[in-house]
């Protein structure tokens, strides 16, 4: 059947500017890192993506290396992209990155100009798009000088194939450097990509003040701290530590952690919300990112999740309470 997008879909969905850049990226944005590569069912993967774009989505998010197998996240997107969502080109932020390991060889990961631009052709291939809005290096290189990585941003927008360049997993210190190299180049930084959740906070400990300062918006992966603060696994690792036969780490099954999820729990049932869409909101809240980055197996996550601003702010208590119980 021919995809028609759904006439309301900007109607629900906030856009927040990233940085003190022109783009707006809508509050929840979808990864495909996990659950769209070739070992699922391409219909599945459809019925997400089109979903997702008709409650607003317009951010996708991919990288070379997803799946699996590797790449093949991309040609699940770019299946979709042809059959469906290519007249919404224009409507769309579709992303990749390059960086983690590819293939084998001194060329197939990490931060050469080599790698990164022969990536983001293959990545572009395998799309079917002529460019991608952002390019991100996914991680640091110790052994590639910044200035190399950045000039290869630098022409990867240069030459039209990218919009925009982001950088992932970079610490505060590099992030700087790399953000004063982009902008000596006359690109600039646009977006970072983090991890941020409310059980992993290592972003308040320069990072975030870093991306303020210099006006660079954030996109926090894994939000949900992939899946812990849905609460599906409360149950049952409280089940697993009481029966004393656990298949999870010691430190996960710990009494005062599980205690922690059940009030981060009970927070969230007060507000009216899921654990969910409580850790979201936190995600979201005044001084934290731009766009938290979900991941989804089921069009039903992706639903139950865009509702995550529908209960207001949290309140300056209710910021309080979640901090004494997930501490930096
Ligand atoms: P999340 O923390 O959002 O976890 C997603 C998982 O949580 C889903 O796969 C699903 O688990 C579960 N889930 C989501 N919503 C619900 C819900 N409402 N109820 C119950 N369960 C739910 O993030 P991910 O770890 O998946 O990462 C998100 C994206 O971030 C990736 O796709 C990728 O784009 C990006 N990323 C970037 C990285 C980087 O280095 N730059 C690294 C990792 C991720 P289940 O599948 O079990 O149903």
């Amino acid at each position: 059947m021919v995809y028609i997008a759904e006439e309301n879909r900007y109607s629900d969905m906030p856009y927040r500017r990233c940085g003190n850049s022109g783009l707006k990226l809508p509050a929840i944005s979808l990864g495909l890192w996990q659950n769209f590569g070739a070992n699922k069912p391409l219909q599945d993967s459809r019925d997400m993506l089109l979903r997702a774009f008709d409650l607003g989505i317009t951010h996708f998010d991919l990288a070379n290396n997803y799946g699996p197998p590797a790449g093949s996240a991309e040609e699940t997107f770019g299946s979709v992209y042809r059959s469906d969502l290519s007249p919404y080109r224009d409507e769309l932020l579709i992303s990749t990155k390059a960086g983690y390991y590819m293939f084998p060889g001194p060329y197939g990961e990490w931060g050469s100009r080599k790698y990164l631009l022969s990536s983001l052709d293959r990545s572009l291939n395998r799309m079917g798009l002529d460019y991608v809005d952002i390019f991100y290096h996914h991680r640091p290189d110790p052994d590639t000088p910044l200035e190399e990585t950045m000039g290869a941003l630098d022409q990867a927008v240069r030459s039209g194939k990218a919009l925009y360049a982001g950088l992932s997993n970079y610490g505060p210190e590099d992030t700087l450097r790399a953000y004063d190299i982009l902008k000596s180049l006359g690109t600039p930084m646009v977006i970072h990509q983090p991890s941020y959740s409310m059980i992993n906070r290592w972003i308040e400990n320069g990072l975030h003040d870093v991306l303020r300062e210099q006006g660079v918006g954030s996109i926090a992966f894994c939000p949900l701290g992939r899946g812990q603060l849905t609460g599906k696994y409360i149950d049952k690792i409280e089940a697993e530590s009481k029966s004393g036969n656990s298949s999870m780490k010691p430190e996960a099954i710990e009494p005062a952690r599980i205690a922690a999820f059940r009030k981060l729990e009970d927070i969230a049932k007060r507000r009216g919300q899921s654990l969910a869409q409580l850790a979201l909101a936190w995600t979201l809240r005044e001084g934290g990112v731009t766009s938290a980055l979900i991941g989804a197996s089921r069009v039903s996550q992706i639903e139950e999740n865009v509702k995550c601003l529908e209960q207001g702010p949290l309140s300056e208590e209710e910021l309080r309470e979640i901090d004494s119980v997930s501490a930096v």
